[in-house]
């Protein structure tokens, strides 16, 4: 079987489960005890938020440790919002969020806030003009992704920190799927929240951090007791912790561009395959070097989804129609609906192929091979 489903979740480098498996053995201390047991787990603790604070040129006081990108999320957008009522009602956001974002400003709608949510252009880019156009002096919050986990358009977020430098919206984005690809600096970039997972980037499940500017106020989602400086309840959990910094100590800069590389040559290399046999087939987005490399979203005309990829499991190749988080629902993309209008074709008809540190162009070969022989073969059968 090969993975080629890494934007729903990595697996895990050997050095993360060795870092975990000795933490488990040595380290069951509460990190909030004053004893040695507990002092120890700190010193753990602490050791591995400076790496996951340089990690974004930050502070490690400014990074809370979370559940994943989900709890970053809600915390970043459910209790900012509420924080800062009464300067204004109004969010931006964009159409393709995760529904990690979706679904809080939703639940914010109903608490009063207004939200807009920008509509992108077909390579899944929201423009500036837009931005510009949407944002006033009701606005307390911006909340848009680095990157989109579909079809792997990167957003502006330069020029939207720029732009916020001086507006009282605070500017948060889930860069869940850039982290650990593509570089990031807090401060360089003007970004006042950001929420990352660890399981993205060969790290655990079930752990990940938010980072806040130290102006940011927010009340804990989680409440009890006064861990990760009063901003998130609940013991913290040194394993995991120290898995997620050894996943980042692994991705150097060099890696990271090193992977940007291999991604893009990944795709061109399927891309030439399909166009070598004559396969009909349209990306949904574009192949610009700055996006995120790892996810390669394509149409193919004709071709159903759930045909192709139950084909391709059947041959052993593990892909993905949308987003794993929507996979379970019959619910059709919101990302590919808001590129191309809910009538496209392409909605039931495309596929998400995402590229890991594991794969290796043999393996791209042979999916390309899988595919071409599957799309041929239902093309055959429905003629
Ligand atoms: N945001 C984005 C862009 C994601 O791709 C994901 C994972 N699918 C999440 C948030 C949620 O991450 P987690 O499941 O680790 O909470």
């Amino acid at each position: 079987h090969i993975y080629l489903d890494n934007a729903a979740t990595t697996p895990m480098a050997d050095a993360v489960i060795d870092t975990m498996t000795a933490r488990m053995k040595d380290m069951f201390g509460n990190a909030s005890s004053t004893h040695w047991f507990g002092r120890e787990a700190h010193t753990v603790m602490d050791k591995s938020r400076q790496i996951l604070a340089d990690s974004i040129n930050a502070k490690p006081n400014d990074i809370v440790m979370t559940s994943g990108a989900t709890e970053s999320n809600n915390t970043a957008i459910t209790e900012t919002a509420r924080a800062r009522r009464d300067l204004g009602k109004h969010i931006i956001t964009t159409a393709i969020e995760h529904p990690s974002v979706m679904k809080p400003l939703a639940a914010l709608e109903d608490e009063g806030f207004r939200v807009t949510y920008l509509p992108v252009d077909e390579t899944g880019r929201i423009s500036m003009d837009d931005f510009e156009a949407a944002l006033d002096d009701d606005t307390i919050l911006v909340t848009i992704m680095f990157g989109n986990n579909e079809v792997g358009s990167r957003m502006p977020i330069e020029a939207i920190g720029a732009r916020l430098k001086d507006h009282q919206a605070w500017f948060h984005t889930d860069a869940t799927q850039a982290y650990g690809l593509q570089d990031i600096d807090v401060e360089a970039m003007n970004i006042d929240m950001l929420s990352t997972s660890a399981h993205k980037i060969n790290g655990p499940k079930g752990i990940g951090f938010l980072y806040r500017d130290p102006k940011i106020l927010f009340k804990p989602l989680l409440k009890g007791g006064e861990q990760e400086l009063k901003r998130r309840a609940g013991t913290e959990n040194i394993v995991e912790i120290a898995g997620f910094a050894t996943a980042v100590s692994l991705l150097t800069a060099e890696e990271k561009a090193t992977r940007q590389a291999k991604y893009l040559g990944f795709k061109k290399q399927l891309l030439a395959r399909l166009d070598d046999a004559g396969i009909d087939y349209k990306v949904n987005g574009d192949l610009a070097p700055d996006n995120l490399n790892h996810v390669l979203n394509i149409w193919y005309p004709g071709i159903s989804t759930y045909a192709l990829q139950t084909n391709l499991d059947l041959s052993g190749f593990a892909i993905s129609g949308g987003s794993a988080c929507t996979a379970g629902s019959l619910e059709p993309s919101h990302v590919l609906t808001a590129m191309f209008g809910a009538d496209s074709p392409r909605i039931g008809e495309s596929i998400r192929t995402s590229f890991g540190s594991e794969n290796t162009p043999e393996q791209i070969d042979a999916y390309a091979d899988a595919l071409i022989r599957i799309i041929n073969r239902l093309k055959a059968k429905a003629n």
